[in-house]
C-alpha cells in the first residue's frame, strides 16, 4: 500500500467495500463448495489489478483470472500467492516461466502441448483444458481433439489442473444457446470422465450465468463484470439476480471559468456557438485520459446538476456549459453520484451504443486511481509517479 503523489485534477476513486460487498452477494447464492476465481483481466476491467485482487482474496475468493502471462506475474509479483489462471493463448515457449511463478496455463492444442513437453523446466505445468462448447473463440470441439489432447497431456511435466468453457449468450433473456452450450459440455465432461480418473476443477460460469443459476455451477465461477458492481446486460439488470454496488467513479473540477457573449464558439472545429449570454467552465480531462470525442453532448455533474459537454473534447481537457458561475476547484462528477443526481457508466455505455465493460477499460493510465475503504483513502496509485 502507498499513498502516491499527484499534480492534476482528475481522478479514478475505486470503492473496494463495493468489490467486497458484490463477492458477498455472489457468495450468498452459490453452493458452499463452489469458489470464485476473480476476473482481474485488464488491470481489473481498468480498476487496478492488484488491489482489486487484495480486496477479491480478503472476500474469500478462491484465485485470480486473467488474460495475459504479463498480467499474472504483475499478480506475483505484487506478493499475491492465491492460485492464478491465465485464460487466453500464451506461446508455449514461454511455459517455463508459468512454471517458474506457479501459474496455470489454458490449452486447447496438442501441438501447443507437444512443444511445451519439449521446453526444458522442472516439475510440472498446471493447466486447464479448454472447451468450445459454442463460444467459437478457443477450445477443444470434438471427442476426437479431446482424446488427442489428453494422450499428449499424459506426461510427467504436464498436470491436468481444470477444465472449462465459456457463455456467449449467458446475459441474453433467450436460453437456447446457452443451453445448447451446456449440453456441448457436458458430453466432453462424460468423455473426459472416461478417459481421466484424477480429480479436476470444472468451471463453465461468468458473471452472467454464476448470477442466474447458482445451482448449475460446478467447482468454482469466474467472476468478473459484476464484482465490480455492473451487470452484464440490461436483460440481467432488469431480472436484478442480486443486489450490486459499482466500484468505480470518475472525477475532476473546474479549473476556468467565464462568462462568453452569445455567438461565441467553443473548442476545435467551432462546432459550438453560444447562443446566449453563457457560463463555460473548463475540465482538464480528455481522450488521452479516455474520455473520447463521441462523447462530446453527454453531461456530467457540478453541484447535483446535469450540465452538458460542450465543443470537441481536446485531448487533456473539454468545456462544459453551466447554469451559473462556479468557483475554481468545484468538483465535476463524470461517472458516479453527486446529491441525488447519478450519472452511471451504463449512461455512459449507452450514450456511447457500446456495453458497460468497454468503460472502465477505456480510462487509461493517466488518471490516477484511489483506493477507498471505510471512507478512508488507503492507496493512491498514479501511473506518471516518478517517484518510485
Ligand atoms: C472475461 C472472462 C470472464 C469474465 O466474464 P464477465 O462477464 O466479466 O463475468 C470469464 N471467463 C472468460 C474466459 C473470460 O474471458
Amino acid at each position: 500500500m502507498s499513498i502516491e503523489t499527484f499534480y492534476r485534477d482528475s481522478w479514478v476513486e475505486i470503492r473496494l467495500d463495493a468489490i467486497k460487498e458484490n463477492m458477498k452477494q455472489l457468495q450468498k447464492t452459490l453452493d458452499d463448495k463452489t469458489g470464485i476465481y476473480a476476473v482481474v483481466k485488464a488491470n481489473a476491467y481498468g480498476h487496478g489489478d492488484v488491489q482489486v485482487a487484495q480486496a477479491a482474496l480478503e472476500s474469500g475468493a478462491y484465485g485470480l483470472a486473467v488474460s495475459l502471462l504479463d498480467e499474472a506475474l504483475i499478480l506475483r509479483e505484487a506478493g499475491v500467492e492465491a492460485p492464478i489462471l491465465v485464460m487466453g493463448w500464451v506461446r508455449p515457449e514461454d511455459a517455463p516461466v508459468a512454471v517458474k511463478y506457479n501459474i496455470t496455463l489454458t490449452a486447447f492444442q496438442t501441438e501447443w502441448v507437444e512443444s511445451v513437453k519439449n521446453q526444458s523446466y522442472e516439475g510440472a505445468l498446471s493447466l486447464h483444458l479448454k472447451w468450445d462448447s459454442g463460444m467459437g473463440r478457443i477450445g477443444v470441439r470434438t471427442k476426437e481433439e479431446l482424446h488427442e489432447l489428453l494422450l499428449s497431456c499424459q506426461d510427467e511435466k504436464i498436470q491436468i489442473d481444470g477444465i472449462f468453457t465459456h457463455f456467449a449468450t449467458a446475459d441474453e433473456l433467450d436460453l437456447s444457446y446457452f443451453h445448447k452450450q451446456q449440453e456441448r459440455f457436458e458430453i466432453l465432461l462424460e468423455e473426459f470422465n472416461r478417459h481421466w480418473n484424477e480429480d479436476v476443477e470444472i468451471h463453465t460460469g461468468n458473471s452472467a450465468a454464476s448470477m442466474r443459476f447458482p445451482e448449475k455451477m460446478h467447482h468454482v465461477v469466474r467472476f468478473g463484470i459484476s464484482m465490480y458492481g455492473l451487470y452484464p446486460s440490461t436483460d440481467v439488470k432488469a431480472l436484478e439476480p442480486i443486489p450490486l454496488q459499482p466500484a468505480f467513479s470518475l472525477h475532476s473540477k473546474l479549473i476556468h471559468v467565464k462568462k462568453l457573449p452569445k455567438g461565441e464558439s467553443i473548442s476545435y472545429g467551432a462546432t459550438y456557438t453560444t447562443s446566449s449570454e453563457e457560463w463555460i467552465g473548463t475540465v482538464p480531462l480528455g481522450y488521452a485520459d479516455g474520455w473520447i470525442r463521441k462523447l462530446q453532448g453527454m453531461e456530467v455533474l457540478v453541484e447535483g446538476k446535469r450540465m452538458p459537454i460542450v465543443g470537441r473534447i481536446c485531448m487533456d481537457q473539454f468545456m462544459v456549459r453551466l447554469d451559473q458561475p462556479y468557483p475554481v476547484g468545484t468538483k465535476v462528477t463524470l461517472i458516479g453520484k453527486q446529491m441525488d443526481q447519478e450519472i452511471t457508466i451504463d449512461e455512459i455505455a449507452d450514450y456511447l451504443d457500446t456495453i458497460n465493460y468497454e468503460i472502465p477499460c477505456m480510462i487509461s493510465y493517466r488518471v490516477p486511481r484511489i483506493y477507498v475503504k471505510d471512507k478512508n483513502i488507503i492507496e493512491v496509485d498514479n501511473s506518471l509517479s516518478v517517484e518510485d
